[in-house]
C-alpha cells in the first residue's frame, strides 16, 4: 500500500510546544483532531524525500500525518498497471521513431528533451490524481529509445554521406567520359577547319569538309542532349508523365521511323504488336524501344531481319526486339547497361555510338517499375526484352 501525500511539507498544521507553554496556542484547537507528537529536526535523519518534496525532504512527523490520513481516508496511491506501463513505453518508443522520421539534428534532440519533460510533468499530474507512474522506467525507456533513434540517425547520415560520395565519384567519371566523347568530334572539327582556312584547298573539297564539320557538330549537339537527358533522369528531375498507352499504334510509329534508319543496311523490320495497354510515359517508352530498334539495326549485318513483338504474360507486358546480328558475349551482357560502355570489338566496332543508349533504356524502364532482359549469343543475334508491370 502506498502513502498518498496530501501536499508538500507544511500541509498539516504544525503547533510548537513552546507556544503551548507560553499560551499563544489554544488547547481548544486540538478538539476532535488527531494529534501527532514528535520532534522535527533539520538533520537528514528526520527527513525523507517524498514525491512532493521540492529541494528539502519532509519531516518524519509530517510523513506520519500523511500515513494516517491515507489509511483513514483509504486514499492509497494506485501504481500504474503493467498494461499501462507497457502502453506508455510503447507510446514513448513510437514517438521516438516518429521523431526520427520527421525531424533531424537539433530539432530531434529538442523533441527528445521535450518528451522527457512531458513524462515528468504528466507523472506529476497523475500523482495528484492518485496514480503513481514509474517515472524512472519511463525515462529509461526514453533514453533507450532515444539512443536507438540516435544510432538510427547516425546510420542514415552515414548512408547519405556514402551515397553522396558515390554520386560524386560517378559524376566525376561521367564528366571524364563525356569530355572524352566530346573530344573526338571536336578534334575532327578542329582539323577540318584548319584545312578549310588554307586558301589552296579546291572549292569542291572545301564544301565536302564543311559538310563534315556540320555532321560532326550535329553529333556533338546530339551527344550533349543525350548526356543531359541521362543527368536529368538520374537526378529525378525528368518526371514521368504516365498515361494509358496502346502499344500497337506506338510501335507502328516507331517501326516507320526505324525503317528509315534500317534502309541503309537493307534490314527488314517486322512488327507483331497487338493492342496491349500499358501505363507509361509515351515519349520515354518510345525513346527506349526506338533505341533497342536502332541498336538491333546498328549491330546486325546487312540484309537481316529485326523483330519487334509485344505480349501480355500474367502480371507483365513483354516488349521484345530481336535481331540476327553480331550478338554479345556473355561476359559483356551485364556491362552494356553501364553508362558509356561499348563493346567496341569485331564488326560492331565500325558502328558509331556513345555507349549511353542502353543505360538510358534501363533507367527509363526501371522508372516505370520494370526491367530490361537480354538474351544473346555471339554470332547468333540478340533479344532485348522490356518487362513492364501489367496493369490490365
Ligand atoms: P552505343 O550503341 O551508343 O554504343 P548502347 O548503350 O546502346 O551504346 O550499347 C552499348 C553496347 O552494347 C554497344 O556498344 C554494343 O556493343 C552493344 N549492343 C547493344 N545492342 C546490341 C545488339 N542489338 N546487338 C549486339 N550488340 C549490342
Amino acid at each position: 500500500m502506498l502513502i498518498n501525500y496530501a501536499g508538500p511539507e507544511g500541509t498539516f498544521r504544525r503547533v510548537q510546544f513552546s507556544s503551548l507553554v507560553d499560551g499563544t496556542a489554544h488547547t481548544e484547537d486540538f478538539r476532535n483532531k488527531i494529534v501527532f507528537l514528535g520532534v522535527t529536526a533539520q538533520g537528514s535523519g528526520d527527513r525523507l524525500f517524498t514525491p512532493l518534496s521540492s529541494g528539502i525532504g519532509m519531516s518524519g512527523i509530517e510523513i506520519h500525518a500523511n500515513v494516517a490520513r491515507t489509511i483513514l481516508d483509504q486514499d492509497f496511491l494506485v501504481p500504474l498497471s503493467e498494461v499501462g506501463e507497457l502502453t506508455a513505453l510503447a507510446i514513448i518508443g513510437g514517438l521516438c521513431l516518429l521523431s526520427i522520421r520527421v525531424l533531424r539534428g537539433i530539432r530531434l534532440s529538442g523533441a527528445l528533451v521535450l518528451m522527457g519533460a512531458l513524462i515528468v510533468a504528466a507523472s506529476f499530474v497523475a500523482l495528484h490524481l492518485g496514480e503513481l507512474w514509474p517515472v524512472g522506467t519511463m525515462l529509461v525507456g526514453l533514453v533507450v529509445s532515444g539512443s536507438i533513434v540516435g544510432v538510427g540517425e547516425y546510420a542514415l547520415v552515414a548512408t547519405a554521406l556514402r551515397k553522396s560520395e558515390r554520386n560524386q565519384r560517378e559524376y566525376a567519371f561521367r564528366v571524364q567520359a563525356i569530355a572524352h566523347e566530346i573530344k573526338t568530334p571536336l578534334t575532327a572539327i578542329q582539323g577540318s577547319s584548319e584545312i578549310i582556312s588554307d586558301h589552296l584547298v579546291p572549292d569542291e573539297q572545301r564544301s565536302q569538309i564543311a559538310g563534315m564539320i556540320h555532321k560532326e557538330s550535329k553529333k556533338l549537339t546530339q551527344l550533349i542532349h543525350t548526356f543531359l537527358d541521362v543527368e536529368r533522369m538520374a537526378t529525378g528531375s525528368l518526371a514521368l508523365e504516365k498515361q494509358q498507352l496502346d502499344l500497337a499504334p506506338l510501335c507502328q510509329d516507331l517501326l516507320e521511323r526505324a525503317q528509315l534508319y534500317s534502309a541503309r543496311k537493307k534490314i527488314t523490320i517486322i512488327a507483331d504488336v497487338p493492342h496491349v495497354t500499358v501505363a507509361a510515359d509515351g515519349d520515354l517508352l518510345s525513346f527506349a524501344i526506338y533505341n533497342l530498334l536502332t541498336n538491333a539495326v546498328k549491330y546486325s549485318p546487312k540484309q537481316t531481319t529485326v523483330y519487334l513483338t509485344a505480349v501480355e504474360r500474367g502480371d507483365a507486358v513483354l516488349i521484345s526486339v530481336a535481331d540476327q546480328g553480331y550478338g554479345i558475349a556473355a561476359t559483356e551482357q551485364r556491362k552494356i547497361f553501364e553508362r558509356f560502355y561499348r563493346v567496341g570489338r569485331g564488326q560492331a566496332a565500325s558502328e558509331e555510338g556513345t555507349g549511353i543508349g542502353l543505360a538510358l533504356v534501363k533507367e527509363i524502364v526501371s522508372q516505370h517499375g520494370g526491367r530490361v532482359e537480354v538474351d544473346s549469343r555471339e554470332g547468333a543475334g540478340s533479344r532485348f526484352t522490356i518487362v513492364l508491370p501489367n496493369q490490365n
